[in-house]
């Protein structure tokens, strides 16, 4: 008999279950309420795109692209799969025919299937596909050769014919590597060139949210499925700009930047998120005369420290010297202050506009600290980059980063645009949320508050009561009012224990006098006081009493 197994969610993920849920759905409540605030609208895009989308706009390099994305092949051609995998794993001996005839047998099914697949493009029509195809049919045609016994004398050529059909089997492409979305820029991206949004009244102001992927180490505030909340701004770039016309662009640019800002600003605060710290930055754009002078610079300075460096630093010096400055170890502190700083690089224009963010910012009251280290973790950043971190995080701190990215949808095939967005990590968010709700009595985020998420808890006994307690149920909930209804009659001792436990509010006690009277009994369990309400009032009667309590805010 199969043994029982005993399902756990998969390393990294975990389930968000009630009481905790009701926090997170007032976080993305006040989210959406705050954003549309801003004339932000929502997008939902697929929780998986093309693998190239991502490789593309997050960059090749980056660890999120190189090894933490969950990505497949995406077809349904088991049949196929099954036949490849037998090929790649066949060892068949050339000199014992029967063995070299199955391998030529399943060569051939695989290579008709195939043909049947192309035929019908159920596989994708590639040049390497076809390329494959060949190699793979003139393999077909040599191997069959060894079928012959006087062959056996070239066993070397036998073992190498059958490793190029191995390798050709191995790189057809039976369907479009598809990736589990690892941040969702990249499809907002994607849409808008694919709706012809540049059309569209500008700028486009996009949220979304859900969850994203990415294979990392789990632990504290880190797991391989979590959510973001984010949105982008993204809009057409004016043709020609120069001169004056360029000038007026930065300062449009610098105040959207600094609104976005606000915005996320504005959510952390209707959250009451204690200990907020908004860092910016400017990294400049990719030019010699700015960013990429910049970087070559920073590479000759950390050459000349490369001792004193970690084994990771040292290799970023090749790969992405900006990383270095991500640095979290002890000793590399020191070092590192002292190397140049890309405020001193910066072009005229990027100077110019982060200058203008900073006084933006000041305009709308926004308190933030400059940090000349925080470069951000993907490719596509240019000028503004912020973060923002909070509270009772540990090590995993940041609730959110953002940056702006011009040219981002025109390196995804789409128009010359520009576009700035943030992204929020809900958990920690939540986490953090919940880590001040333990700190401050009042317990508004915590647990505590989740209790009485029962208005009424309906008490009813004798079978002839249960009609009106169905009735009574249906009346309370059509008023919006939540109400638990056992299935099962109850000792009136028993319903009471049961209401106090889920933290109801009220009991609404119904036995054959009620029913009979249609005077129903209504105990406030804060208090325990009771009074007799008439059934068409009762509604009336809960609801008042509801809203004297404090409810908190939002
Ligand atoms: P990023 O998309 O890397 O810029 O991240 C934006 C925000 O998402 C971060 O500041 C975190 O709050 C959150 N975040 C990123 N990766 C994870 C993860 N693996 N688990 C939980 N939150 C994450």
């Amino acid at each position: 008999m199969a043994e029982k197994k005993r399902f756990q969610a998969i390393k990294g993920t975990r389930d968000l279950l009630p009481p905790e849920t009701e926090l997170w759905n007032r976080v993305e409540a006040t989210a959406r309420e705050v954003f549309g605030t801003y004339g932000f609208g929502e997008i939902r895009p697929p929780i998986f795109e093309p693998t190239e989308l991502f490789a593309r706009a997050v960059g090749g390099e980056t660890d999120i692209v190189s090894k933490e994305m969950y990505s497949f092949p995406d077809h349904s051609l088991w049949d196929l799969e099954g036949q490849r995998t037998y090929i790649l794993l066949a060892r068949p001996d050339a000199g014992n025919p029967n063995s070299v005839q199955l391998f030529v047998s399943a060569l051939d099914k695989f290579i008709d299937q195939l043909a049947n697949a192309a035929s019908s493009r159920e596989i994708p029509a590639t040049s390497d596909n076809d390329r494959g195809f060949e190699r793979l049919r003139a393999g077909s045609d040599r191997i069959s050769s060894f079928l012959v016994p006087h062959a056996t004398n070239l066993l070397d050529q036998f073992d190498l014919t059958v490793g190029h059909i191995q390798q050709a089997a191995a790189l057809i492409k039976l369907g479009d590597l598809v990736s589990l979305r690892p941040e969702a820029t990249a499809s907002v991206c994607r849409a808008y060139i694919e709706h012809n949004m540049n059309q569209w009244p500008q700028p486009v102001k996009l949220y979304y949210l859900g969850p994203m992927f990415r294979r990392e180490r789990p632990q504290k505030g880190r797991y391989r499925q979590f959510y973001q909340i984010g949105a982008e701004v993204l809009e057409r770039e004016v043709a020609g700009g120069e001169g004056r016309v360029a000038s007026k662009e930065l300062e449009k640019d610098a105040a959207v930047d600094a609104e976005v800002i606000e915005m996320v600003m504005t959510f952390f605060d209707r959250l009451k998120l204690p200990g907020t710290q908004l860092d910016i930055n400017s990294i400049g754009h990719n030019a010699p005369e700015c960013r990429r002078g910049y970087v070559e610079k920073l590479r000759g300075a950390l050459l000349e420290v490369k001792e004193q460096l970690g084994e990771d630093s040292r290799r970023r010096i090749e790969t992405n010297p900006l990383r270095v400055l991500d640095s979290k170890l002890e000793h590399e502190q020191a070092i590192i202050a002292a190397l140049p700083k890309i405020g001193d690089c910066l072009c005229d224009d990027c100077a110019k506009h982060y200058a203008e963010v900073k006084r933006q910012l000041g305009l709308r009251g926004i308190p933030y600290k400059e940090n000349w280290r925080l470069v951000r973790g993907l490719d596509y950043y240019m000028r503004t980059t912020f973060e923002i971190t909070a509270k009772g995080l540990g090590s995993q701190n940041a609730v959110c980063g953002g940056g702006r990215y011009d040219g981002l949808v025109e390196l995804l095939g789409g128009p010359a645009t520009k576009g700035i967005g943030f992204a929020i990590g809900e958990d920690r968010l939540v986490l953090s949320l919940q880590e001040a709700a333990k700190e401050v009595a009042s317990g508004e985020w915590g647990v505590a508050s989740e209790k009485g998420a029962c208005d009424v808890y309906i008490a009813w006994m004798g079978q002839k009561t249960q009609e009106t307690a169905i009735k009574a149920a249906q009346m309370l909930r059509g008023a919006g009012l939540r109400v638990e209804l056992p299935a099962m009659e109850q000792k009136f001792g028993k319903a009471l224990g049961q209401a106090d436990r889920l933290g109801a509010r009220h009991a609404l006690i119904l036995g054959e006098d009620e029913v009979a009277s249609g005077l129903w009994t209504l105990k406030k369990l804060a208090d325990g006081t009771q009074e007799k309400v008439a059934a068409g009032d009762v509604v009336k009667r809960v609801k008042e009493s509801k809203s004297l309590r404090v409810r908190p805010h939002p």
